[in-house]
């Protein structure tokens, strides 16, 4: 498409690519960004994939997580391109909120012990496809991640 290669592309999300090029790939840094790739998760607890195709995000199936706040229960969906910080969420979220969040699956929080370097929230592991995990801070704007495949760790 307009030279841009989607590797491993579905049915449901042609017509999100064709409305992208119809705005201009070039104008969706996402696409050309050599630091920006896709990621598949799961839930380090059930194994359960937390990737949603009912919920695109950036071209990608999202990754879809249940969050709580302030009493308030909801999702929140993240792009799953690793370098990418577009989310949609069910509520709106203020910026600075340290969410809870759970496996929509099996219903467990999913935290971990590490601590985000930039704010001090606590991280939230998700294990990658292929090998490795991410971790993305809990707070809301925080950009805090890791992504650990391994070999290699990216930050
Ligand atoms: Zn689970
Ligand atoms: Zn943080």
């Amino acid at each position: 498409m307009d030279g841009h290669y989607f590797p491993q592309v579905k049915v449901s999300i042609v017509s999100d690519i064709l409305e992208k090029a119809r705005a201009g790939l070039d104008v969706v840094k996402v696409e050309t960004d050599q630091r920006i790739f896709p990621v598949e998760v799961s839930c380090a607890r059930c194994n359960h994939s937390l990737m949603d195709s009912d919920h695109i995000i950036d071209g990608y199936p999202a990754i879809r997580i249940t969050v709580s706040f302030d009493n308030k229960h909801g999702w929140l969906a993240l792009s799953c391109l690793y370098g990418s910080y577009n989310v949609v969420s069910s509520h709106e979220i203020p910026p600075g909120t340290i969410l809870n969040i759970f496996c929509p699956h099996c219903h467990s929080e999913l935290i971990g012990g590490a601590k985000c370097g930039e704010c001090g929230a606590p991280m939230v592991p998700m294990i990658v496809k292929g090998g490795g995990v991410v971790q993305v801070c809990a707070r809301r704007g925080c950009n805090g991640h890791i992504l650990d495949l391994g070999g290699a760790t990216v930050e």
